[in-house]
């Protein structure tokens, strides 16, 4: 297979709304900046839709999941080829939709390309559920015949964030049409491109009119505007707990239309003294400092056995210093810049709070080169758990290094927090990970690993990280109502 094809200035070809299969301006006339993190610079001005364009996007998006539409009336298997045909389209400009993704969001250009690779996993995952999402026959009390029809929710909206673009568009687009569902989607202010670009596949494709719709706009207009809507059956948002709570207020003060949330984490990594401390060292720096540690589930508290601790930290410290941090068109670099001014900026004062509150700045917490957003990776130690920067979503490259006695003091920090996305565990005793697994308060538990999702596995928080589950079979249950169908067989009348 031929290496992928960074281009460095892609052309960028669509910037609209995208409703009805047809791309528009704004109805207010306004645009709105997409931002180069590596420069600070304009990529493009983007429409900006608001209230008025997402009534548009659901009043096409309700004509297509309406009695009779095209949609509505396509055979599931049907469905299952188009979200296979819009995987194979994904893979086909994987190198240019990988560079407009590195651009907009800054991550590394290989980050990009293995993100489009798992997007189109993910739909051609759920082009396979299509044909397979079926009902029951239930055994009824009585003269009887019960079966259940799994039938589409109706119109969803999803609102999105600017971490993994493409890829959080997969996960909520795969499940949603892949029940039969019809979409209005919000990519996040700071990247919509590629969100506009995957439109244009989706027509491409053969998804008729007004199946996806995607709005690119601000989240307290556009957003909202979505989450308060009449006609939108149910709301899927991914990004802050804050913004979380409020949608699904606006949920309870409209229509009640259903809610599933992916929100945000403060997950630990539990390493014990009998681990590879090596491979242990690897995990953890990985964890976090993945895309930028811009990831819900990072492993942002690293919790070390004491024994080991010290030996821990100065590890973790030299492969900080050893991480390439630059160009995300380098094929060496490891970590371009944060996504904009205010996650820097918001990065860089929890490391003054991490100091303030007495931890220790082992490597980092400074601005990377002359402009851009680019932080350098930070590890701070003599963290302890009641400390901001071990309590808060920090969302950058900042490895807290907490330490812990025993398996009962792991457990007990490890759920010392209002989330409960994902946690980890590093050991060489099995009973101690399955000890961790089954009763740390997480919606994911890695052991030996960490932050291994793939199209199959369920992916959702415990706690305040959030409501419901993406990914997997259990994804299909959030775009999915169930009518129960009963009828009478009368004994007497056979
Ligand atoms: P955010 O505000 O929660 O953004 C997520 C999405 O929600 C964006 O599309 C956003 O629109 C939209 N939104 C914002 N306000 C809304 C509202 N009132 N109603 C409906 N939708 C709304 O997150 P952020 O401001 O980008 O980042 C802030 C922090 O959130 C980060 O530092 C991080 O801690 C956390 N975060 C978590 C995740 C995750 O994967 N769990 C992802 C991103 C951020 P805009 O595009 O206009 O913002
Ligand atoms: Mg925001």
């Amino acid at each position: 297979m031929a290496p992928p094809k960074p281009t460095r200035e892609p052309e960028i070809k669509f910037t609209q709304i995208f409703i009805n299969n047809e791309f528009c301006d704004s109805v207010s006339g306004k645009v709105f900046p997409t931002i180069n993190p590596c420069t600070g610079d304009k990529i493009s001005d983007v429409q900006e839709g608001d209230k008025a364009d997402v009534d548009k996007a659901v009043k096409a998006a309700k004509a297509a999941v309406k009695r009779g539409s095209p949609w509505r009336r396509m055979d599931a298997s049907k469905r299952g080829k188009l979200l296979s045909k819009f995987a194979e389209l994904l893979e086909r400009d994987k190198d240019y939709l990988a560079s407009l993704e590195t651009i907009d969001n800054g991550k590394p250009y290989t980050d990009s390309v293995d993100d489009i690779h798992a997007s189109s996993d993910v739909m051609r995952y759920y082009a396979g559920w299509a044909d397979k999402n079926s009902g029951k026959t239930i055994p009824s009390d009585g003269d009887l015949f019960t079966f259940t029809r799994h039938e589409p929710i109706g119109v969803c909206g999803q609102i999105i964030p600017w971490n993994y673009p493409v890829m959080m568009m997969a996960w909520k687009l795969g499940p949603a049409l892949a029940c039969g569902n019809s979409v209005v989607l919000k990519p996040a202010e700071q990247t919509p491109l590629s969100a506009l670009y995957c439109a244009s596949l989706l027509k491409e494709a053969g998804f008729p009119a007004g199946v996806v719709n995607i709005v690119p706009g601000y989240g307290p207009t556009a957003g909202a505007a979505i989450a308060e809507h009449m006609q939108v059956d149910k709301v899927a948002f991914t990004g802050s707990t804050e913004v979380g709570k409020l949608v699904m207020q606006a949920a309870g003060r409209s229509n009640l239309k259903r809610v599933s949330l992916e929100l945000g984490g403060k997950s630990p990594l539990i390493i014990f003294a009998d681990s590879d401390i090596d491979a242990a060292v690897y995990w953890a720096h990985a964890g976090i400092m993945n895309n930028h540690g811009q990831n819900c589930c990072a492993g942002s508290r690293t919790l070390v056995e004491e024994s080991i601790y010290d030996e821990f930290v100065e590890k973790s410290k030299q492969m900080a210093e050893f991480r390439s941090v630059g160009d995300p068109f380098e094929e060496s670099t490891q970590q371009g810049p944060q996504v904009d001014e205010e996650q820097f900026n918001k990065i860089l004062s929890y490391v003054e709070a991490g100091k303030v509150e007495g931890a220790k700045l082992e490597f980092g917490g400074e601005r990377h080169g002359d402009k851009g957003y680019f932080v350098k990776p930070t590890v701070f130690s003599n963290v302890t758990n009641e400390m901001r920067i071990a309590r808060e979503e920090i969302f950058g490259p900042v490895q807290t290094i907490i330490k812990f006695k025993d398996l009962d003091d792991a457990i007990g920090k490890a759920n010392s927090t209002p989330y409960g996305l994902a946690a980890g565990v590093i050991t060489k005793d099995i009973n101690k990970a399955m000890m961790f697994a089954q009763n740390v308060d997480a919606g994911s538990v890695w052991i030996n690993c960490y932050d291994m999702i793939t199209p199959q596995t369920p992916f959702g928080g415990f706690k305040q990280s959030g409501q419901g589950r993406e990914l997997g079979e259990y994804a299909l249950k959030e775009y999915t109502e169930v009518k129960t169908v009963t009828m009478m067989i009368p004994e007497k009348n056979s």
